[in-house]
């Protein structure tokens, strides 16, 4: 395999600003493609000192510009159907087509404590699912007009070990149930979009060290490892690795599956 397969592709992840999904941008730079950022804030990055620290050039896109390729970040909310539509229809007038979507953005709100399923605000309830479970819909939406018109196309949902099995206490159920939907509309999706030679794909990813949750880890560690197989947090890097394959001619025989990589993680 060349060491830019993507090469002359289009990529699009959400929540790409930072984090994991900056990661991905770069992954998919580095393999060839160009690569469309869409967050809710293109500068999120600077609100976590390791995040911060990471950072390569001024934004994502300027780290994707760096490996040659082009980067455009719009400043969309995913729980917004009609903005998400109206970024990626103006994506694909901009370059003309489409073909990896990471939906990415995502996260939980709330307390441990105070969101069980006895104790679930609607507020809460609402927030988490609209932007794990509706965003990651309204985007793949989006985008399938275009890859079928191409018949080809790589949709690569992100779910979390969380819509696998309940946190001991029951707490965070908005964001584990959210994430258990993702898991089953991405094989919905499969079924849906495989005829036209797209796949949709699922990663679920475990304990991330990100910027975000690096304190958390570290408050925390070694009672969270108890629970890995590897006894170590996984790096958005690992993640990365999961998407290249994804999103490469190595994983093009692969659609309705859910990868998970969390280490081995109960
Ligand atoms: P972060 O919170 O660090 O980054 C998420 C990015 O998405 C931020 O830039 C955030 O912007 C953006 N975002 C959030 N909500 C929206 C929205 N409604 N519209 C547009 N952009 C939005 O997340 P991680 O990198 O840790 O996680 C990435 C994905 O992986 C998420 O789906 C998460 O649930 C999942 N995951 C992460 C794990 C981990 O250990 N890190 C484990 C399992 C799953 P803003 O700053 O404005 O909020």
């Amino acid at each position: 395999m060349s060491d830019t397969p993507l090469s002359g592709q289009v990529a699009l992840v959400t929540g790409g600003a930072r984090g994991i999904g900056r990661v991905y941008a770069l992954r998919l730079a580095k393999l060839g493609a160009d690569v469309a950022i869409l967050d809710s804030n293109l500068r999120s990055f600077e609100d976590f000192e390791l995040e911060k620290a990471a950072m390569h050039g001024e934004t994502t896109m300027a780290e994707v510009e760096g490996f040659g390729r082009r980067a455009c970040g719009l400043q969309v909310d995913v729980t917004d159907a009609a903005a998400v539509t109206a970024a990626v229809d103006d994506v694909v007038r901009q370059w003309g087509r489409l073909d990896v979507v990471i939906c990415n953005a995502g996260g939980g709100v709330g307390a441990i404590g105070e969101t069980t399923g006895s104790l679930m605000s609607d507020e809460a309830w609402h927030a988490v699912m609209q932007r794990n479970l509706d965003g990651t819909m309204f985007t793949c939406r989006a985008a399938i007009p275009t890859m079928t018109a191409q018949g080809s196309g790589r949709l690569i949902t992100v779910s979390s070990i969380a819509g696998a099995r309940p946190e001991p206490s029951g707490g965070y159920a908005h964001y584990g149930a959210a994430k258990a939907a993702i898991v089953m509309y991405t094989r919905y999706l499969a079924r849906d979009v495989g005829p036209h030679g797209i796949t949709a794909n699922c990663i679920a990813p475990g304990y991330i060290r990100t910027g975000r949750l690096a304190p958390i880890h570290d408050a925390m560690g070694s009672d969270l490892l108890e629970r890995v197989a590897l006894r170590r947090f996984g790096t958005p890097e690992e993640c990365a690795g999961v998407v290249e394959f994804l999103a490469t001619d190595l994983g093009a025989y692969v659609t309705g599956a859910v990868i998970a990589v969390d280490g081995g993680t109960l």
